[in-house]
């Protein structure tokens, strides 16, 4: 009798905390255990008296706050206080950038599928697509990225023509000139532009990243936005933005350079003024720039504009003809030519009011500038370059495999091919879900700061994992450099992507979530704010909030992980909806995860870096997994469409799993991560990497399916098919599809016995001798075979002209 009272009291406790409502759940569990054992008659009157006083009284200390605040909360404050992480000024902003979105959901262990599927990211508008299909689509027509490389530069007419045409000023609004783009709008072109030439792109990007155009827009005054914003999208002023220098690269806040407020007396007038010195590398556009914009500390020695000498990091725009600037020396970025280098100023001496963005008011405001401009800047930059070089291998790859053939087989045929195969189209199909979510988020008027950092650093690593199994498909083809190598460039561009705009070890492993636990954690910033303000009452708020946020997580990461995720609610009518649930799971399990590490490791979890980084992977492969699920619920449900999704999925659903064991098996206490593992995996780890059956549906796919090869990359450029390389490549293919029935022909006719077994074009003559194929089948595939013959030939050079190449 007492086991079926303590059972209808747990099932009581369970059903209310699985569901989110955790005090309700312990007032109920333990309100159904009395009732049960008094009516039972298992308790004696006056024992049962005694627990129900005990329970009211500790009822009353955790739900009346006034009384929880003085005997629990206060005491618990200080001790608190303690292991709180310390944030310098400069990281606490940077933690603090932008806002809050689907992360937080995922964060909180209890995301909402409804809302994320009912989200209607923006389409493309009527202007941004007839832009992608005339200028985007002419500028790649006219770039010849093989001679851009050995120009060293965008050849003068292709300059004239991006500022024509405004590539500039993408997201500089039609009032000042520009072309005013939304999110998506600018990705696509720059996702376009990249699968043609990353030199291009990389150009066009910049001015419409961080930078003198952005800043201006956000926190210019109206003198300075009048005064630039029209050239700037006119292309009459050429930004860069100059933040890192030699001193400061990751720790860009430690920079070195400075700006000394001073008077000068300038032609009879005293000018209140700054005299900066710096020195600057790195920076892109930097050699042709007209316009600087500079990241500096500003000091005030002789208070000539406050009491503060040390101002901290301010933003101005310095032009490039000022005296002092040293400008013009170009580095060579891994040989990609686009415009790269140092800058140095010396002694330069400009007008305070006009040179600092948003005059007096933002002095020391600029490194909150920049980290709210990339809290949106990096979803769209980098992951537009990565899925740009991503749906060009899939392209490149799909074709080629069906093209080349190697033991009288296409290569795509073999299993060992297969794999990176499906590697390649499964993770294009992830990143493009992953951007166009992302996007769309930002559209909406979100600046999802996590988000942004999880686009910037793992779609560039899975397009360093695209790249390189594209050319190990592609192999001696795609070491040989030349006008018909696509891929060698884009592999020259890998390491730009993984280091810029925050190298990719430093985002993974201390700001993904370290900025996660701060703002998207339910109650962690609410928990530092009170402390910080020695505020007891929401400090009572927040701690109790978040013991209860604990306890309904934990109840619900083991409830469907012994359920194997099945209590979860998924949307209806999703031919998907386990993998909403699983994905439910390990969210709430990362929930819990995520406090017992900054439980057990306090402040000093910001220095063990291999557990927040396995956490970042975490939280990064639960938002990617949302993205294709969200993807595929809003897009055509093909049978290409449907394996792409759950190859996706399944890699994310495994990858998250590998990173929680990660940490619970490096927690340093070792028995709470035992403990932990039997509540998150008390079945062991039963998620496996994507199956050889269903990659090999996904590779088949992209070889076989031309309109799934063609969904699949539909921002890619597709040259003319006269022009060597890809274009070349997809007339071969056309031809190489038209020869396969004809070949099969062959082979059953050598497998029958009727003709003897010989090697390419000799087998086609016997057969059209022997009357097994026509003379129109026999035509077919000698221009199959020609046009194969031209896709695997390289390029070869005299040695006088090799001697001239880049
Ligand atoms: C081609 C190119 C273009 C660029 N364009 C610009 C530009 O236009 N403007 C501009 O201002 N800058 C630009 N940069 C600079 C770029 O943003 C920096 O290179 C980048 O921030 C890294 O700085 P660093 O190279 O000095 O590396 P370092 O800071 O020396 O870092 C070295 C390694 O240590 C890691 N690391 C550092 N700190 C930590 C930590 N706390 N935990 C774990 N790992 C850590 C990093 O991830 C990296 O792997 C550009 C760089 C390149 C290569």
């Amino acid at each position: 009798m007492i086991w079926i009272v303590v059972l209808a009291a747990l099932i009581v406790f369970a059903a209310l905390a699985f569901n989110g409502r955790g005090f309700l759940a312990w007032i109920a569990g333990v309100g159904v255990w009395l009732l049960g054992w008094r009516l039972t008659g298992i308790a004696h009157p006056s024992l049962f008296a005694a627990c129900v006083i005990v329970a009211l009284a500790a009822a009353a200390v955790l739900g009346l706050p006034f009384l929880r605040r003085q005997l629990v909360s206060r005491f618990v404050m200080p001790a608190f206080a303690k292991v709180l992480p310390r944030l310098g000024d400069t990281e606490r902003i940077a933690l603090e950038a932008g806002t809050v979105w689907w992360d937080g959901d995922l964060f909180g262990g209890m995301p909402d599928w409804n809302k994320l599927l009912a989200f209607q990211p923006a389409p493309l508008s009527a202007k941004e697509q007839a832009f992608i299909d005339g200028p985007v689509e002419e500028l790649c027509r006219r770039l010849n990225d093989w001679d851009v490389y050995q120009q060293r530069d965008l050849p003068p007419e292709i300059w004239d023509f991006i500022k024509r045409e405004r590539f500039l000023g993408m997201i500089i609004p039609e009032e000042h000139g520009g072309l005013g783009f939304s999110a998506i709008g600018h990705s696509r072109v720059v996702t376009r532009i990249a699968s043609r030439s990353v030199t291009a792109a990389v150009t066009v990007m910049v001015p419409n990243s961080l930078g003198p155009g952005e800043l201006l827009l956000h926190y210019g005054t109206d003198e300075q936005k009048q005064k630039y914003l029209g050239r700037l999208a006119r292309g009459e002023e050429i930004p860069c933005f100059a933040l890192t220098g030699p001193e400061a690269g990751s720790d860009a806040a430690a920079t070195q350079s400075e700006g000394i407020v001073e008077k000068r007396v300038i032609d009879g007038v005293e000018v209140l003024g700054l005299r900066l010195n710096w020195k600057k590398r790195y920076i892109t556009l930097a050699p042709v720039a007209t316009l600087i914009g500079l990241a500096f500390r500003l000091k005030d020695p002789n208070r000539l504009i406050g009491d503060k000498t040390d101002r901290g990091i301010t933003c101005a725009l310095i032009p490039r003809s000022t005296p002092g600037v040293e400008i013009g020396l170009r580095h060579d970025p891994m040989g990609v030519p686009f415009q790269n280098g140092p800058i140095v100023g010396k002694d330069v001496f400009v007008p305070l009011d006009d040179a600092i963005i948003g005059g007096r008011a933002q002095i020391g405001r600029g490194w909150r500038m920049l980290m709210e401009s990339l809290a949106a800047g990096r979803s769209i930059s980098l992951p537009a370059l990565s899925i740009g070089a991503s749906q060009l291998c899939t392209r490149i790859c799909g074709a080629y495999a069906t093209v080349r053939e190697q033991f009288d087989t296409p290569i795509g045929r073999f299993e060992g091919i297969e794999e990176p195969l499906a590697r390649i189209a499964g993770l294009t199909y992830l990143m493009t879900a992953t951007r166009d979510l992302t996007c769309g988020a930002l559209d909406a008027g979100e600046k999802p700061a996590v988000i942004g950092n999880i686009a910037k650093a793992y779609l560039t690593d899975s397009m360093r994992q695209v790249v390189a199994d594209a050319m190990d498909i592609r192999a001696g083809s795609a070491i040989q450099r030349g006008p018909r190598n696509a891929l060698a460039r884009a592999w020259d561009a890998v390491p730009i992507g993984i280091t810029v705009e925050g190298a990719n070890i430093l985002t993974r492993s201390m700001i993904v979530y370290g900025q996660g636990a701060i703002r998207c954690h339910p109650f962690v910033q609410k928990e530092i704010d009170a402390v910080a303000k020695d505020d007891l009452a929401a400090f009572d708020r927040a701690i109790f909030g978040h013991a209860n946020l604990f306890v309904t997580r934990a109840v619900r990461a083991k409830l469907l992980a012994w359920t194997g995720s099945r209590l979860a609610a998924t949307p209806r009518a999703e031919d998907t909806r386990r993998y909403y649930q699983h994905l439910s799971r390990f969210s709430a399990a990362f929930a819990i995860l995520s406090d017992t590490a900054m439980g057990v490791l306090g402040g000093s979890l910001k220095r063990r870096e291999k557990i927040s980084g396995r956490l970042a992977d975490a939280l990064a492969y639960l938002y990617l997994a949302s993205c294709a699920l969200k993807r595929y619920h809003d897009e055509a449900k093909t049978r290409p469409n449907h394996a792409l999704a759950r190859w996706s999925v399944e890699l994310c659903l495994y990858r998250i799993q590998e990173a929680l064991l990660g940490v619970l098996d490096n927690l340093p206490v070792r028995w709470i991560g035992t403990l932990m593992k039997l509540a998150i995996f008390p079945l062991g780890a039963r998620f496996r990497p994507p199956s050889d059956r269903l990659g090999a549906e996904v590779a088949r796919d992209i070889l076989e399916d031309r309109d799934a090869r063609r969904t699949l990359t539909a921002d890619v450029f597709v040259p003319p098919a006269n022009e060597p390389g890809l274009g070349a490549l997809e007339a071969a293919l056309d031809k190489a599809v038209r020869a396969i029935p004809i070949e099969t022909k062959l082979r059953d006719a050598v497998r029958a016995g009727t003709l003897d077994r010989a090697p390419g074009y000799m087998l086609d003559d016997l057969g059209v001798a022997a009357g097994v194929i026509s003379g129109a089948e026999y035509d077919t595939l000698n221009e199959a075979r020609d046009a194969r013959d031209e896709v695997i030939a390289v390029d070869a050079f005299e040695p006088d002209v090799y001697r001239t190449l880049h």
